[in-house]
This record gives C-alpha cells, sequence and structure tokens, in this order.
C-alpha cells in the first residue's frame, strides 16, 4: 500500500501485510530509486523494484527479515552496480555463507557487488562481496561510529542503533532533508527579484559547497533591476528559507522489552512522523514475548504514549493470531493526535494448492480435427 503522508522527496510504501513478513520501501522520488527496510519474503516484487534498490537495512539475521537477499541477488547480480547494505554485526559472514551455496563460475567483470557495513555501538566495520569475484569477501576496514547516522544522501539519513533482541536487532530513524524553500514574503520584505541567482543558491545550500564565497542577487533599484553582493551567504540561507519541519519515519522490528532498549528507542525516536513497529504479540502472551525479546500490544501503547507519532502502523502480527488481527486493533490505544494506519493482514500470493497445480489443465494434443 502507499501511505500518502507529509514527505516532500520521500515515498514509503509497506509491501506487506499485517502477518507477513515486514518490508518498507522507501521510493526516494527524484532519484527514482529505493530503499529497503527488512529483506524476508519479497519474490512479490516486481523486478523493476528490486532492481530499483539502491541499499537494504536489515534489522537483523532471522530468517523472515532476511531470507529474501537470495531473491535480490537473483535479480541484480547481472546489473553493473554495488547495492549498499547495512545490518548488525556478523551479516557480512552470513551474506557470504548464503551466496557460498551458489555456484559462481560463470561470473563476468560487469557484474554486480554488495558493500556490507556492519553497525556495532561503537564503530561501523565494511566488507566488499565482489560479482566479477564470485561473491568472495574481503574486509574494508572499520571506522568508528562519531553519530547515530549511518547513511546520508542530499534527500534523507538513516540512522541506527543495536537493540537486543537475544542477537542484536537494529532499529532505524529515517529523516527527510530539509529541502531549500525560498520564503516568498522575505524577497517582497526586502524587493529581491527572482532571477538565476535563486538557483545557484539552491545548488550551492544542497552541495553544501561554495557557501563562504559572495553571491550577487537581483533587487529592485531606482532605475529598475540592480545587482547587490551578498557577503554571509549562510546567514542569508537562513534568512531566506521558509519555516518547514521535515518528516521523519521511525522502523522498530524484533526487540525485546527492556529497559536499555526503551533507552535507545526514547533516544532515537522521539519526534518521528510515522512510527512503523512490530507488535507481534497481543498482551495475554506477555510472557511469550518476554521470552523471545519481541513487543507485545500492551509495550506498544506505552511507547505510542511516549512518542506520540503522527502516524502509526503496526506490523509483523504473529501468524498464530492468524484470521483474528481484529483483536489487535482492539487492544491498541491510538493517543490523540496520532492516526492508525491499517494494511491488509496479506498482501503476499497464496501459494497453490495440489489442486490447483497447472498439470491438471495438461491435455493430450493430437491430431487437428
Ligand atoms: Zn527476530
Amino acid at each position: 500500500m502507499t501511505l500518502r503522508l507529509p514527505f516532500r522527496n520521500l515515498q514509503p510504501n509497506f509491501c506487506s501485510g499485517l502477518f507477513d513478513d515486514p518490508l518498507l520501501l522507501i521510493r526516494q522520488r527524484p532519484l527514482g530509486s529505493n530503499l529497503l527496510f527488512d529483506c524476508g519474503r519479497l519474490q512479490h516484487l516486481a523486478k523493476r523494484v528490486l532492481t530499483a534498490i539502491e541499499a537494504v537495512f536489515v534489522s537483523h539475521g532471522h530468517m523472515d527479515h532476511w531470507m529474501g537477499i537470495d531473491t535480490l541477488t537473483r535479480h541484480v547480480y547481472v546489473t553493473p552496480k554495488t547495492v549498499e547494505l547495512f545490518g548488525p554485526v556478523g551479516i557480512a559472514a552470513k551474506l557470504e555463507s548464503k551466496l557460498a551455496g551458489y555456484d559462481w563460475n560463470l561470473c563476468e567483470q560487469n557484474w554486480g557487488s554488495y558493500r556490507v557495513h556492519e553497525i556495532g555501538s561503537e564503530t561501523i566495520r565494511s566488507h566488499l562481496l565482489s560479482g566479477p569475484d564470485g561473491f568472495r569477501r574481503t574486509e574494508l576496514g572499520s571506522r568508528p561510529r562519531s553519530s547515530r547516522v549511518i547513511f546520508e544522501n542530499h534527500l534523507l539519513r538513516v540512522a541506527a542503533e543495536p537493540c537486543d533482541h537475544l542477537v542484536d536487532s537494529l532499529i532505524f530513524r529515517i529523516d527527510e532533508q530539509p529541502t531549500f524553500i525560498i520564503d516568498e514574503a522575505f524577497l517582497d520584505r526586502h524587493q529581491l527579484l527572482k532571477g538565476p541567482w535563486i538557483r545557484q543558491l539552491k545548488r550551492r545550500f544542497h552541495r553544501r559547497e561554495d557557501l563562504d564565497l559572495p553571491l550577487t542577487v537581483l533587487r529592485c533599484g531606482v532605475d529598475g533591476a540592480e545587482e547587490f553582493r551578498i557577503e554571509d551567504v549562510r546567514g542569508f540561507c537562513r534568512e531566506i528559507a521558509a519555516e518547514q519541519r521535515p518528516a521523519s519515519i521511525g522502523y522498530i522490528s524484533d526487540i525485546g522489552w527492556s529497559a536499555a532498549n526503551r533507552e535507545k528507542i526514547t533516544g532515537l525516536l522521539s519526534g518521528v512522523t510515522l512510527l512503523l513497529c512490530e507488535t507481534t504479540f497481543l498482551s495475554d502472551a506477555v510472557e511469550r514475548a518476554r521470552s523471545s525479546r519481541h513487543l507485545c500490544s500492551a509495550d506498544v501503547n506505552r511507547l505510542l504514549e511516549q512518542l506520540r507519532p503522527e502516524f502509526f502502523l503496526p506490523m509483523h502480527l504473529s501468524k498464530s493470531y492468524n484470521r483474528c488481527s481484529s483483536r489487535l486493533y482492539r487492544e491498541l490505544q491510538i493517543p490523540s493526535g496520532t492516526t492508525l494506519l491499517r494494511i491488509p493482514d496479506q498482501v503476499t500470493p497464496r501459494p497453490l494448492l495440489q489442486s490447483e497445480f497447472p498439470w491438471q489443465e495438461y491435455r493430450a494434443s493430437g491430431p487437428a480435427e
């Protein structure tokens, strides 16, 4: 389903149902490329969706969050590009082991590769799994984490925090970058005239370059348009930009209800516009939630009360509640100011039953009558 939310350049799509493996696909509209959060069952996504994936963010290595990497590889390995893959510590060896299960004797120089980044608490360690080299792994080195940000371009910023799920499980925050919107009232107040200088200013702002060089703008003079030199371009950017609050997404899948995890959630996800959160169990199964380090609906209610996102999408409900998803919606307590987003129970195709196999339709072909 497509969510109509207050994003300017991003389009978040939740591509699975309530009981399906969670898949958040974020379309970067101006780039025409996608970011994928979690990588479970994804055979229902079209090749053109998968080949447009620029980066994959895997919360943890449990099958329902990770098995789709084989399908993704099947679609992208002959494409000469490098997919960035972010995951918890150990994910590079897991990917290497998975891909080592295939024969790559026909690999070619123009095949694609994976650059894998393992997100630890203190460091990020990177590896290259090169397609032309049969996806053998080479370590690229590690760098200390100076902030929670793990990926950034001119459209968005992704931050992550490792949480406990008996294994490391990453939670993510995606912030849309502020766009440069000109405040028309400021132009009027200062009698500034539109011209090519606005495009130049926007380019400098987005590329964060040449902001210390003066800029020549146009303004109304006594005898018509005249040039005027701005020395403090950084300050000018702050003044001329219209007020805006970029939208953001919080993504929580599979973590336990521990004090340390809760502290990380509030540190990373306060103020998010849209929260997607696993709600694996209902409140009567709190012990199962605790022992398997998942959240139950009562836990999610407490998080909602604290975070108060504008939009909330519950996901990843245990299949043991199949056919009774209404119980989840009855148990959720949505705070005022938060809009609940509901998704279908299932969107992945139903597997074929034996009675539906195509051979039932085979007919012996005889001579034309
Ligand atoms: Zn899990």
